[in-house]
């Protein structure tokens, strides 16, 4: 192995390998309790033990040891708004209510591109502080709040997907597109960035409440002659919500079947909430390869309901964890597994370490359907990683001392770990974020 562009780093190592629903617990990670990530030309070149990897490496290379700390691969965040970033816990609403008064006429600050590029930028830098290093992000109705942050990523050279917001209806004036021009600037923005460094497009209607049926067509015209384009929406997240889609669409059979109708259903299509399905919407996402983005924080901080996590491991439905920022409270993925884990809780389901860890990695990378990028530290993959402080607080630091297997350790993490257990952040293996 020649020396040139290696990076080589050292600590215990744990990454995802497979869903724990399918595989197991036991066979869904690995872990190196002494282990060396090796790192060449931005991309993985090899995980595992020290002492089996060391004789391998060129004599003189330099082997950054971090101690008392978790190398893991980044998080992996499936749903996201970056305009919301000034939002962030804003008080006492649910969905609808929460649209109006404080999301609507913070989006409308986006028509400036000067703003939208000065709050792209403090997003990413959170996404970093955070350990977040790929994220399907929503932007606002604004084409041009969408070119500052796919310009924003790109100066990172970060994974990211975003699109601009479709909305034409149902929603204050300066807040609003048409058909026509939704479908136009989208297109202009897929032309610009779809595929470029390491970007890729969401077309992106709102949600069904805020399109006209001819804005949905128009989506599903954009899908079609974009293969290689995502799709990105909302779906059942609130029950006045879903009363509002069955009056404005009285022939569908259910919300699901609203976006079906308009062919928006498919492998790169994610659907964030999707608490109240019933069992056939989730056996369509199933049959469709569509994924879900589950986002604990925000449906408890909207009432919006418990995501049932078993129903898509009994109907096969991909999935990830999102923190949903606005409506969610938290940009950590660390405090996101906290309250799923407790969402499960109350519904007598067991959310394993081992399942949080897939769910903010492996599988959302997977329900991404970039899993053969990113995700976890198989050769070939590109080394966006993070390093996770045992001694981030003098708590953390005290509750450790107890853990004596890996699932004790990272659960711990889960539970009372956030921004602060973040030591430092790792994109394409250049580091991009160091705590103090
Ligand atoms: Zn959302």
């Amino acid at each position: 192995m020649s020396g040139q562009n290696l990076k080589v780093y050292r600590g215990e190592i744990l990454h995802s390998l497979n869903d724990p629903a399918q595989v197991g617990d036991q066979q869904s990670f690995e872990y190196f309790p002494d282990g060396l990530l090796v790192v060449k030309d931005g991309l993985v070149e090899s995980a595992g033990p020290y002492q089996k990897l060391l004789p391998d490496l060129p004599e003189q290379v330099n082997i950054e040891h971090h101690q008392d700390s978790l190398i893991m691969p980044g998080f992996v965040d499936c749903h996201i708004h970056y305009p919301q970033t000034q939002i962030v816990g804003a008080y006492g609403e649910q969905l609808i209510e929460w649209l109006n008064n404080y999301t609507f006429p913070m989006e409308s600050e986006f028509s400036s591109p000067d703003n939208s590029r000065a709050v792209a930028d403090i997003f990413i830098d959170e996404l970093l502080r955070n350990g977040t290093t790929a994220a399907l992000v929503m932007a606002t109705v604004h084409k041009q709040s969408a070119e500052a942050f796919f310009r924003a990523a790109s100066n990172r050279r970060m994974r990211m997907i975003c699109g601009k917001i479709m909305m034409d209806r149902n929603a204050p004036d300066y807040l609003t597109d048409t058909a026509e021009s939704g479908y136009e600037d989208s297109a202009e923005l897929i032309g610009r960035w779809h595929g470029k460094d390491r970007l890729s497009y969401a077309i992106t209607p709102r949600f069904a409440p805020t399109s006209s049926e001819d804005q949905l067509k128009k989506a599903g015209q954009l899908l079609r002659e974009h293969p290689g384009v995502y799709m990105h929406t909302h779906l059942a997240e609130n029950l006045e919500e879903i009363k509002w889609v069955k009056e404005l669409f009285p022939r569908a059979s259910g919300y699901l079947d609203v976006y079906d109708h308009y062919g928006l259903l498919g492998k790169r299509s994610i659907f964030a909430h999707c608490i109240h399905l019933n069992d056939h919407e989730f056996e369509l996402l199933h049959k469709t390869g569509s994924g879900i983005a589950f986002c604990p924080t925000s449906n408890l901080f909207l009432g919006s309901g418990l995501f049932p996590l078993s129903k898509t491991e009994n109907k096969k439905v991909n999935t990830g964890l999102a923190t949903d920022i606005g409506g969610g409270t938290s940009f950590s993925l660390l405090q996101t597994i906290n309250e799923a884990y407790k969402i499960q809780q109350l519904q007598k389901h067991r959310l394993s370490p081992f399942k949080s860890l897939y769910l903010a990695t492996l599988g959302g990378a997977r329900t991404l359907g970039i899993d053969k990028t990113i995700g976890n530290f198989e050769p070939g993959k590109e080394a966006d990683f993070i390093v996770l402080d045992y001694r981030a607080t003098p708590l953390l630091d005290l509750r450790l001392q107890r853990c004596t297997t890996i699932a004790d350790k990272f659960f711990a993490l889960t539970i009372l770990g956030d921004d602060r257990a973040v030591k430092a952040t790792y994109i394409l293996g250049k580091e991009a974020y160091r705590k103090g």
